[in-house]
């Protein structure tokens, strides 16, 4: 039997990297696809063992040619659109390029398998940041979107033209509402794994303390290998859709950099009052963790939960990775690439 044939954008990605090995197993011809510069960002794909596996090829979600390009010259099966400018902080500095790559990027996408062959499936990699706002309930694929940030809004346009692509055309364009999901591979600026990576950091005295944002924002935390399982799913379905996936749980940035610190090895204790609280090290009594007015956003969200009901249902999906055990995955991580010097990516 012909192989299925894969495009993944953003496979140097922390999901590229976890979609890629996934897809590999499943017995998939696939291409990748990096963006091209001075250096290439493939520890990823180095540390999971599948660089060697994976073709690679060049391409900007700016420039339209580059996506013809790829889609003519490997004609594939599925297209799963992970890249974008993902990180929520940067998108207010740099909305425009944000709206570029994240909104625009994915109608580039859309509109070439238009034009070129309409059979080829696709996934648009959503976010929960779409729903902004928080109100204390779990958010599913009816609840109001109220985007809180350059990035979030430009996410919605994806969403909805990819709603509109398989509506007017009948492409087969699924939409994968995804909570934040985290690993070893998360991107050091993303708030779980600055966390691991700064505390490893400091235990091995390299780094003297973790400033962090606003510590009481709550996020529904699931781990990324387990969310790529359902994004592969949404592609074999009978029927394209658009599909939730998260844990059901949330917890505060505190609640994680506190467990974090507790399986690190920190006697943790928190001093102070809200919203000015800060933690000490009860044995050397230093400051491990405080406030850090530069790293709160203009706007931001304080609370998502997700409920994914539909994708169980559906796909059969479920999260299997708890909380704690994400936590402490990752943590033990980066006290091993502490320990070898290899922390910073
Ligand atoms: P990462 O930031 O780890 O990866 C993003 C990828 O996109 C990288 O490969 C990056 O390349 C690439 N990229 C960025 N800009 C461009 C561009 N202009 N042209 C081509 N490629 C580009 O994100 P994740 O793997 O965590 O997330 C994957 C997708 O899922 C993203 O679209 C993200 O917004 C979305 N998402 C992620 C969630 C999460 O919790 N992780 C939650 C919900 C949605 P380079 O290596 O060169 O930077
Ligand atoms: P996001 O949900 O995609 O924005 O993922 P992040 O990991 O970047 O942020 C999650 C939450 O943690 C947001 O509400 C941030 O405001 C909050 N947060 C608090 N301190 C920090 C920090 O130092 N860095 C980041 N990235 N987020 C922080």
């Amino acid at each position: 039997m012909k192989k299925k044939i894969a495009l993944v954008t953003g496979i140097t990605g922390q999901d590229g990297a976890y979609l890629a090995n996934l897809l590999l197993n499943k017995g998939y011809k696939i291409y990748g696809t990096y963006r091209r510069s001075s250096s290439l960002n493939l520890w990823r794909l180095e540390e999971l063992g599948i660089l060697e596996s994976i073709e690679l090829l060049s391409l900007e979600l700016l420039e339209k040619s580059n996506i013809e390009r790829v889609i003519k010259l490997i004609k594939p099966d599925e297209i799963y659109n992970l890249a974008a400018q993902s990180f929520v902080s940067l998108s207010f500095e740099n909305p425009i390029y944000t709206a570029q790559a994240d909104a625009l990027g994915v109608l580039r996408i859309l509109e070439s398998i238009r034009m070129i062959d309409k059979t080829i499936k696709f996934y648009q990699a959503s976010s929960s940041e779409m729903f902004g706002e928080g109100v204390s309930k779990k958010l599913n694929e009816e609840s109001r979107f109220h985007p809180r940030s350059p990035y979030a809004i430009s996410k919605v346009f994806g969403h909805n033209i990819t709603v509109n692509y398989r509506e007017a055309y009948g492409i087969f364009a699924c939409s994968g509402i995804l909570f934040n999901h985290e690993s070893p591979l998360r991107g050091t600026e993303f708030v779980t794994r600055k966390i691991t990576s700064t505390l490893a950091e400091i235990q091995a005295g390299r780094k003297k303390f973790l400033e962090l944002g606003n510590y009481y924002a709550r996020r529904d935390w699931g781990y990324a290998g387990d969310f790529v399982e359902g994004i592969w799913k949404m592609m074999q379905n009978n029927k394209p859709g658009d599909y939730v996936l998260a844990t059901g749980e949330e917890h505060s940035v505190k609640e994680f950099s506190t467990l974090a610190a507790k399986i690190m090895g920190f006697n943790l204790v928190w001093k102070g009052l809200k919203p000015n609280e800060y933690a000490i090290d009860k044995n050397t009594k230093k400051i491990i963790i405080k406030k850090n007015n530069d790293y709160f956003r203009p706007s931001d969200v304080l609370f998502l939960k997700g409920d994914a009901k539909k994708a169980k249902k559906y796909l059969g999906w479920k999260p299997k990775v708890k909380f704690k055990d994400l936590v402490k995955i990752m943590v033990e991580s980066d006290k091993k690439r502490s320990l070898i010097g290899k922390i910073i990516q």
